[in-house]
């Protein structure tokens, strides 16, 4: 098989990590199926990267001496306890000081000028992954793998120049990561490729969004036309719940794309939507593989999974700390761009919507937002809306909570909203507010807080998903 495996930063937070890391991929490589790695930074170094992005901005040199130290020293460390050969090693250590020197100058760069562009803080955080991919590579030649470290634009990743957030071009993309891996594979060379960074096509570094190393191995796995992407993860696989939560809860075998995102959307981000998103338009099929358990087959998610008999729910999820907006004002009614800016304002704060609810009366608008949002969504909301006829009041409530159940035998099967509401009154939990997305994929509603784990687990009960 053709696969590619993407490593996150917790994986290869140290030599242990790293050398456990060196041990799958040799496992696989050695059953004959043809690999690309794709590696996030090291735990933290992306949020460490921004921190000191904006310290030098404000001129802070000696911090930046600092940093540089720590990440030299933290990279060195790794490297040495994770690659016994002396000649790898000091390769290996000798690209990445390369790097950190270049990293160290742009810093100084940005403390002289006293300013940070999106630009250049996208060319600053983007060390973490250029600084891994050759620590991978050291472990892997260590273990005897002949491999190569690129970087997402060297791998042939081309996007457009929203930096912070770039989009892929997939057409340039394809063809180039094409022409960059194809040969290494004839090979059997093995591509250590830096997630979360890209290039334009002036060949300027940019980054894929927060998360986004995920995403670089759907677009891999899309353009070489991978048999499976595959996402190591500290965690067994996507779960019935939260196992904090509920004892019982399970791991899931197989589970379909939408539901997946769902999933994702309600709190249970196992993998990043974006890299989900990719590999259902490209139909590759993505599984979720425990680190503790490499010969596990953890949870496919693919286009087409069959609804088994009465396995009409996959998943409860639930996200905590979740605040309720409600904007209204009697001369809402029939004013449909009054939700449409109501949004507009929430986007442009960038705050994430979770969840909205209409009354069909019109007279209010209901938005569940994260808790740590609300106090700027309220400030946004009555700075535009107050005075403006149409809205009398803009409330805020905390101390809630949103639970989801979602599943494809859902759609179409009568009688589950009735069942999820039947166990919310049995147990005496009382519902805020209601959504049901269209394409009957989940039920959402917005409990207290302090209903939540009773919620879940008498749920989970209910429709059997721990047995
Ligand atoms: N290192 C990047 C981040 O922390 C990308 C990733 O880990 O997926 O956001
Ligand atoms: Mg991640």
């Amino acid at each position: 098989m053709k696969i590619v495996m993407k490593f996150g930063g917790v994986s290869i937070a140290d030599g242990d990590g790293l050398r456990r890391v060196g041990t799958i991929v040799k496992k696989f490589h050695k059953d004959g199926h043809k690999l690309v790695i794709v590696t996030s930074a090291m735990h933290n170094m992306t949020d460490s990267l921004s921190e000191i992005a904006k310290r030098a901005s404000r001129g802070d040199k000696k911090a930046v001496h600092d940093f540089r130290d720590a990440v030299q020293a933290r990279h060195k460390k790794a490297a040495e306890a994770a690659i016994m050969d002396e000649h790898v090693l000091t390769r290996t250590i000798a690209s990445m000081d390369a790097r950190v020197d270049e990293l160290n100058n742009i810093l100084l760069g940005i403390a002289h000028i006293g300013e940070l562009t999106p630009r250049s803080k996208d060319f600053v955080i983007g060390y973490g992954e250029k600084l891994s991919a050759p620590l991978v590579q050291g472990v892997l030649e260590d273990l005897g793998i002949t491999s190569k470290a690129l970087t997402g634009g060297e791998a042939g990743i081309v996007t457009d120049d929203r930096f912070g957030d770039a989009a892929p071009l997939m057409n340039v993309t394809t063809h180039q990561v094409r022409q960059a891996l194809d040969p290494l594979l004839e090979e059997g060379i093995v591509p250590v490729i830096s997630g979360f960074i890209a290039s334009t096509q002036e060949g300027v570094q940019t980054t894929l969004g927060r998360g986004g190393s995920d995403y670089t191995a759907s677009i891999i796995g899309a353009a070489i036309k991978a048999d499976e992407v595959w996402a190591w993860k500290d965690v067994d696989g996507l779960m019935t719940a939260n196992p904090k939560i509920v004892k019982s809860a399970k791991m899931i075998q197989e589970i379909s794309f939408a539901e997946a995102m769902e999933l994702a959307h309600f709190g249970a981000e196992v993998v990043h939507p974006k890299a989900l998103e990719c590999a259902a338009k490209y139909l590759r099929p993505f599984r979720v593989k425990s680190l503790h358990d490499p010969e596990g087959k953890g949870t496919i998610i693919q286009s087409e999974v069959k609804v088994k008999a009465g396995n009409v729910v996959k998943a409860i999820t639930n996200i905590n700390d979740v605040s309720l907006i409600t904007v209204s004002g009697a001369s809402m009614v029939g004013t449909p761009r009054l939700a449409a800016k109501v949004l507009q304002i929430l986007t442009d704060e960038d705050i994430d919507v979770l969840m909205i609810s209409q009354s069909s009366s019109e007279e209010s608008i209901t938005l569940a937002i994260p808790k740590a949002s609300g106090a700027n969504a309220q400030n946004a909301l009555e700075l535009s809306l107050l005075g403006s006829k149409q809205v009398r009041e803009v409330a805020i409530e905390d101390g809630l909570s949103i639970v989801a159940v979602v599943g494809a035998g859902m759609k179409g099967t009568p009688g589950v909203a009735a069942r999820v509401f039947g166990t919310m009154a049995g147990n005496e939990v009382n519902i805020r507010a209601i959504a049901q997305g269209s394409s009957e994929l989940n039920i959402s509603f917005i409990i207290k807080k302090v209903d939540a784990k009773k919620a879940v687990e008498a749920l989970h009960a209910d429709f059997k998903l721990g047995e």
